[in-house]
């Protein structure tokens, strides 16, 4: 349930350390959830509503029943012998996750104060310092949740952590500029140069994400962020336009992200299907198009990186 109190929280659904493709050196990264766009092939699904849900797993439920007995909408069974749930009725009020005894239901997503979320990056302190490495605050869309942003990447600058933001770059201009106040460099994702096929496959068109990182540019380090995702964007003319982008607004490196599918069994866990193979048609190795990409962008003089 959402925190009524009056200090500020972020509904955060993973914090990853260790992680060496969310900028440079070793850093925590801060995944938050909510997000504007609905990208078919996204790997983090659980990110992708912004509220807390439920994520359970087959393997670990032991049949005990207890979910059942707890359930308020009678959206657990057991008529297969196994424990199935009934999306269509679920809430996810997230009471089943209370009375499970063996974590085989849990819940994706928990408010946090800048404070907590700051306490757990800040325990990996020696490594941000001899990797020069830091902290990434990612999603979902982080920027939905621009105020608490702006001060957890705020405080961590204050500690002296290297900050960076991935985003998508749909966001209100106003809110972007404050958090960049406080980013050393931002992780900006150019999805597709096309407008409608933009929003034929993420759900909004690209108007306002580019207009955003020409403003961006002037205000810090930018690294273009580039999914590879085959028979979506890639295109030759679509990879010499974001090649043009990328060179013209200085972006300081491209990185060029493949797609995989392997959030396939989390979307089944939350009762979704994975709709990702209908982008990429199978007809084309990811390896081939990665590699025409890295040649249009060299081409350009640009910086690649493959994965980060
Ligand atoms: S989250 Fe709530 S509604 Fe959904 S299965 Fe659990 S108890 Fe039932
Ligand atoms: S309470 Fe947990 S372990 Fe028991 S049946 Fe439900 S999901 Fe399985």
């Amino acid at each position: 349930m959402e925190p009524s109190g009056q200090e500020l929280t972020g509904l955060v659904f993973n914090i990853q350390k260790f992680s060496t493709e969310d900028g440079p050196g070793i850093r925590t990264t801060v995944f938050m959830k909510g997000c504007p766009l609905s990208c078919s092939w996204c790997s983090n699904p659980e990110g992708m509503n912004r509220f807390p849900e439920l994520l359970p797993s087959k393997s670990k439920c032991i049949a005990c029943k207890r979910c059942e007995e707890a359930c308020p909408s009678d959206a657990i069974d057991f008529k297969t012998g196994m424990r199935e749930i009934d999306w269509e009725l679920c809430s996810d009020c997230l009471i089943c996750v209370e009375d499970c005894p063996s974590g085989a239901l849990t819940a994706a997503g928990d408010y946090q104060t800048v404070d907590e979320t700051f306490k757990t990056v800040e325990r990996d302190r020696d490594f941000y310092e001899t990797s020069g490495g830091g902290v990434t605050l990612s999603g979902g869309e982080a920027l939905q949740q621009w105020e608490f942003a702006r001060d957890f990447l705020k405080k961590c600058q204050e500690a002296g952590f290297h900050t960076a933001l991935d985003t998508t770059g749909y966001c209100s201009w106003g809110h972007m500029e404050q958090v960049l106040q406080y980013t050393d460099l931002l992780l900006f994702d150019v999805k597709h140069m096309d407008s409608q096929r933009h929003e034929e496959k993420t759900g909004v068109p690209n108007g306002q994400i580019l207009g955003n990182l020409e403003k961006a540019v002037g205000l810090t380090t930018v690294w273009i962020r580039v999914p590879v995702v085959p028979g979506f964007n890639d295109s030759e003319l679509n990879m010499q336009r974001t090649a043009e982008l990328a060179a013209r607004v200085g972006a300081e490196k491209v990185s060029l992200l493949p797609y995989h599918d392997w959030a396939t069994e989390k979307y089944y866990r939350l009762g979704r299907c994975y709709e990702g193979d209908e982008n990429t048609g199978c007809a084309e190795p990811v390896v081939e198009a990665v590699a025409r990409w890295q040649e249009i962008l060299d081409a350009h003089g640009l910086v690649v990186g493959v994965g980060g």
